[in-house]
């Protein structure tokens, strides 16, 4: 297996869409923070408080419309979409699938017996939908702000459709990606991409109407398993609590990595950073004799996921293994893209030296190989 130089090795190697890179500095915050509160009662108050802090970081980063509420409970992302069926869609909810997880979101609720089929609005992987349908009888329009799969983003706009609600899957865009959530209903994700934590949770920011919906779901009558209701998380939410034990451990990278983004200038700084990183990516892309960004558009092309593809001449998969012998990791593409590629996530914890030096390091591998 070749061996890169060490002078063009970049300080931290790992360059995964999630679980990403824990910044050193989180985990100084576990260690010396972490005593306190790992071992102890999450019903008492030093958990409660961190539960708060995080609430009320995580409102100040996102700027959260009066009356907005955030929500967390224990799952992560795809526990949420099941809890989004039992207690979020009325009858039937409208999905824009271009990629694995759109696509996953709109196969939960089209086999919820409870709810009508789905709307699927579908666009080739590498490519986006125009935007929402507007149909009658659709109560929910749901699509991720970054198709992490694919490395395609789509913006984030309230569709104009009088008592439906809009829901983002922010899964790996929240806290690296710019966002008006006066603009979501729901806006969910889980804390192991930008805000490099531990999976297993998810939070999200729930709007008056959102919280109304979720109120009369509950009130109607329908079976909803008590780890899944919404109507439970919100409760407990208010008393920063969750339903069943969390793990107190990503709550504490979490913390500590909303106080890092903070001390920087929270979500602006954040978006900027992205651009910068996913711009030398892109840029290497565009001017590399074998390489090119999968995403034609570049309007559509994600500033947190950048998905590279290779000519036949290179072998993207010989060239992760080469990286990841040598330490630099999960440059892998998604498993079920299937294609000649390689995924790099620019996600806010990677500074743009370490993206230059894996883009170093892959022309090297590359002249290596051939
Ligand atoms: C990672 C990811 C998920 C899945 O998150 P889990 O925490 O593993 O459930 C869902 N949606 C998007 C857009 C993601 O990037």
């Amino acid at each position: 297996m070749p061996v890169i130089p060490p002078s063009l090795l970049p300080t931290d190697g790992r360059f995964g869409a999630g679980p990403s890179r824990v910044r050193h500095e989180q985990l100084s915050a576990l260690c010396h923070g972490g005593p306190a509160l790992l071992g102890t009662s999450h019903r008492q108050a030093p958990v409660k408080d961190l539960v708060a802090r995080i609430q009320q970081r995580l409102g100040a980063f996102f700027s959260l419309p009066e009356g907005y509420e955030i929500v967390l409970g224990l799952g992560g992302a795809s526990t949420f979409w099941d809890s989004a069926a039992f207690g979020l869609v009325r009858s039937r909810a409208e999905h824009l699938a271009f990629g694995e997880f759109g696509a996953k979101f709109a196969s939960v609720t089209q086999r919820a017996p409870f709810l009508e089929p789905p709307v699927v609005v579908e666009a080739p992987a590498g490519s986006r939908p125009d935007g929402p349908r507007v149909i009658p009888g659709v109560d929910v329009y749901a699509w991720p702000q970054n198709e992490t799969s694919t490395g395609v983003a789509m913006p984030v706009r309230r569709v104009p459709a009088d008592g439906a609600l809009t829901v983002v899957d922010a899964t790996s865009a929240a806290g690296g990606m710019a966002v008006d959530l006066a603009q979501t209903d729901v806006y969910y994700f889980s804390p192991q991409k930008n805000f490099g934590s531990d999976g297993g949770i998810w939070f999200a920011a729930f709007s008056p109407a959102a919280l109304e919906r979720v109120a009369d779901v509950a009130a109607s009558g329908r079976w909803i398993p008590d780890v899944l209701s919404l109507a439970t998380a919100v409760e407990n939410s208010r008393r920063h609590q969750t339903y069943n034990t969390p793990a107190l451990a990503g709550l504490v990278l979490l913390d500590a990595q909303l106080g890092w983004l903070e001390e920087r200038g929270g979500l602006e700084w954040a978006a900027r950073r992205t651009a910068e990183t996913s711009g030398l990516v892109y840029e290497w892309a565009e001017r590399s004799d074998v390489a090119r960004p999968f995403v034609a558009d570049p309007a559509h092309r994600s500033p947190v996921v950048c998905t590279v593809d290779f000519d036949a001449a290179v072998d993207a998969a010989r060239v992760a293994a080469v990286l990841r012998a040598n330490g630099v990791v999960d440059v892998e593409p998604y498993r079920k893209l299937g294609r000649n590629q390689l995924r790099i996530a620019t996600f806010v914890a990677v500074p743009p030296e370490d993206v230059r030096a894996l883009l170093e390091c892959i022309d090297w591998t590359v002249a290596a190989l051939g």
